[in-house]
Formats: C-alpha cells, sequence, structure tokens
C-alpha cells in the first residue's frame, strides 16, 4: 500500500511515545516519576461535569450546529470581550474539537501549498507538522536564552517573505513558558501590520500566568493588528478538561465560515453535550481556575528552587504554562539519548527537545503533585552528578 505523499513526511507525537513509554513502565511496577504529561493533573471541576451530565439528561445527545451551540459561540465571544478586549460576534467563533483541531483547521481554510508560516523555535511540535499537511512550508526562527527565547521584531522582520502568510505566536509557550510582554507584543504587531501578513495567537495556557505577569492578547492592540488576528484558544488547561476535546477559533467571518464548512464536511459539531459543560466553565464560578494556578504556582516554586541546585542546568524563567525548557548541553547529550538513559537509570520521564525545536534542551512538565516533583528532583540531580 503506497500512503499519500502528504502523510509520509509527519512525525509521530514524542510526547505522546514518552508518556505511553512511562505508563507502561509504571504498569510493570517500576516506581516512575513522570514530568512528560502536557496536562493538568486536576480532575474537572464539578459544576462543569454535572452541567454536562444535566445536558446528557435533557437530551442533547443529537447532532447540532456543526460550528458548535449557539450558547457556547455567545459564550466564548463573551469571554474574549470581557478576558481579552476583543471584541467578536457568536458568528466570529467557531469551535472545535480542542486546540489542536482549531489550528488544524485554521491551516486548512488559510495555507496554500507554497504558503510560509513562521514559527519562533523552540515551538509546540505540532506547529510544523499541520502546516506540513497542508502542503505549506514551516519557516523556523531559532531563538535562544539571550531574547528569553522569545523572537524579537527584527527576527519576524527578516523572515518575512513574499510567501509568508502566516506567524505562530503562543504565549505564553509550550515549551518554554516564556509570556511576551505588551511592549514586547506591540513592536511584534507593529511588524506583522506593516509587513501586512497574518498571525495565529495560540493563547490556551492565558489563564496559567505567575507573579504578576499580565497576559495580553496581541489582537487586543490596535484595529489593524485585530483584523490581522486569528485567536485559537480552549477549554484543556484552564480547566483540566484534556480529554473532552474542546477548543475553538476567533477570527474575521470569511475564515470562519471556510473553517466551519471544512468542519462540516469533516468531523460535524463537537460532542453536543460536552458543549454545555463548556458553557458551565466559562458562565460559573471562576475560582476553580484560581484554585489550579495557584497549586501550580508553589510547584513552579519548588521545581524552580531544586533545578537551580543541580549542577549543569540552566533554564529561561518560565512566567506561564506548567513547563520548564532546560539546557542539558553541559551534558554533550542529544536530548533523545538525555531522556533514555534518564528514565532507564532513574526512572524519570521528562521530553526531548528535539521536536520543539531544541536538541540541546529537555521539557520538564510540572504538572503532577509534589512528591513526585521532590523525588524526581532528587534522581534528576543523582542523574546530572554522573554526567557532568
Ligand atoms: N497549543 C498548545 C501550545 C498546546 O500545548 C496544546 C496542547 O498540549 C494545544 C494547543 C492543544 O490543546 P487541546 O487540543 O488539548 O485543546
Amino acid at each position: 500500500m503506497e500512503l499519500a505523499q502528504r502523510i509520509t513526511g509527519i512525525e509521530p507525537s514524542v510526547t505522546l511515545a514518552i508518556a505511553a513509554m512511562a505508563k507502561a513502565m509504571q504498569k510493570d511496577g517500576k516506581d516512575v516519576c513522570s514530568f512528560s504529561t502536557g496536562e493538568p493533573d486536576f480532575d474537572t471541576p464539578a459544576h462543569i461535569k454535572d452541567a454536562a451530565k444535566q445536558a446528557l439528561d435533557r437530551g442533547k445527545t443529537k447532532y447540532g450546529a456543526a460550528a458548535g451551540e449557539p450558547q457556547l459561540r455567545e459564550a466564548i465571544a463573551n469571554k474574549l470581550q470581557q478576558d481579552n478586549n476583543l471584541s467578536y460576534a457568536p458568528a466570529n467563533i467557531l469551535v472545535t474539537n480542542g486546540g489542536k483541531h482549531s489550528l488544524y483547521n485554521l491551516m486548512v481554510a488559510l495555507i496554500n501549498p507554497g504558503d510560509e508560516v513562521i514559527i519562533p523555535a523552540p515551538f509546540w511540535l505540532s506547529y510544523p507538522e499541520m502546516v506540513k499537511l497542508v502542503g505549506g512550508i514551516p519557516v523556523i526562527v531559532d531563538t535562544d536564552s539571550s531574547t528569553d527565547y522569545k523572537i524579537t521584531p527584527a527576527a519576524l522582520d527578516a523572515a518575512i517573505t513574499p510567501k509568508t502568510k502566516l506567524f505562530i505566536l503562543n504565549s505564553p509557550s509550550n515549551p518554554s513558558g516564556v509570556v511576551y510582554s505588551p511592549t514586547e507584543l506591540q513592536a511584534l504587531a507593529q511588524v506583522i501590520v506593516d509587513r501586512d501578513i497574518m498571525v495565529v495567537s495560540d493563547e490556551i495556557y492565558e489563564k496559567i500566568v505567575y507573579d504578576g505577569v499580565e497576559q495580553v492578547s496581541i489582537g487586543a492592540l490596535g484595529k489593524e493588528i485585530f483584523e490581522r488576528t486569528i485567536i485559537s484558544n480552549g477549554f484543556a488547561k484552564a480547566y483540566a478538561m484534556t480529554g473532552w476535546r474542546i477548543g475553538y477559533l476567533a477570527a474575521p467571518i470569511a475564515l470562519i465560515q471556510a473553517a466551519s464548512a471544512l468542519q462540516g464536511h469533516s468531523t460535524s459539531n463537537v460532542c453536543t453535550f460536552a458543549q454545555y459543560g463548556a458553557i458551565a466553565a466559562l458562565e460559573g464560578s471562576q475560582d476553580c481556575v484560581e484554585n489550579m494556578r495557584q497549586a501550580f504556582a508553589q510547584r513552579r516554586q519548588v521545581i524552580l528552587e531544586r533545578l537551580r541546585a543541580i549542577p549543569g542546568l540552566s533554564c529561561a524563567k518560565p512566567d506561564g504554562a506548567f513547563y520548564i525548557f532546560i539546557n542539558i548541553g553541559s551534558t554533550h547529550l542529544k536530548s533523545l539519548e538525555f531522556c533514555q538513559q534518564l528514565l532507564e537509570q532513574q526512572q524519570v520521564a521528562v521530553i526531548p527537545g528535539l521536536p520543539f525545536g531544541a536538541d540541546d534542551h529537555i521539557r520538564v512538565s510540572y504538572a503532577t503533585d509534589l512528591t513526585t516533583i521532590e523525588k524526581g528532583m532528587d534522581r534528576l540531580d543523582k542523574f546530572m552528578r554522573s554526567c557532568v
């Protein structure tokens, strides 16, 4: 059987593979400390689950509108106005099967074969694969600790060619955890407007920020940038709803209509009763979001202190999300070798930087309990002392 060309260049997700390896070792009775997952370790808040259960009982079990339940599109439009100062009508919103699906739909609806999409590295590993799937060309712009792993306006400007269609911005970032300041966003917005390209702002970690850092949406910085902005967001990280598969796109109407038509012929609507859980998430108390954020903040404090005391490691200050992106250059190991050796020798699972575009780094997720963090850091310390 000959597979389609478009699929043969696609890499399987390494994050899922390492998490699966760690789970298999745990199943075999091994005491694995896993820092590999990209999901909150909390249960979905009860009022959200209750709303979905009630929707089931009310018969919300049928096909719905492909673009999403009208009440959810309206709740999302209200949220974007209140939280992000972005004025969208419900018609500008598409409810999707998670943030991943939002971004994929966007690529299909916007990118022609040969179009260039600018992606700062380190990047969330699915971005380049999605671009390639639709025949686009990922243009990777490397960043490093000298700019806090952020793309500068000059580097963005230099990467733009007549073929550039889209720039992918992810703040707070997976994997680096860095958050762009309003001033940095303003400077990037200027380049986007001047060079007349589009930007997709992946804001899935917007609620998980620390130390009073301000999370601003680039689209809120003026009329001209708003017209060139697409927002991708979802419920997975803020509300511990990873398995529910609900996300959304907010964008100019022509794009939403095109992506809705695509969805109408591919997945149809997101699970109808699950959407009622999402409505409850947005319209109910936000205390659950803040409680989880505080728990992440405490873990971040502990893990940063522990990491700073381990020889041979350095990282950017993670102001958001629940990841730390660590430079392991001092070990002279490739990131995959590092992760395999650490898992085999110390039963600690972390993710190699390679698929994030940085082979001298690893990603550590602290979406896990404090006991695992303490134990895992003891083991990482031992491992590093044997390497450097
Ligand atoms: N964007 C980023 C940066 C992510 O890290 C993730 C998930 O890990 C997503 C989007 C997609 O999230 P989901 O499809 O679970 O909503």
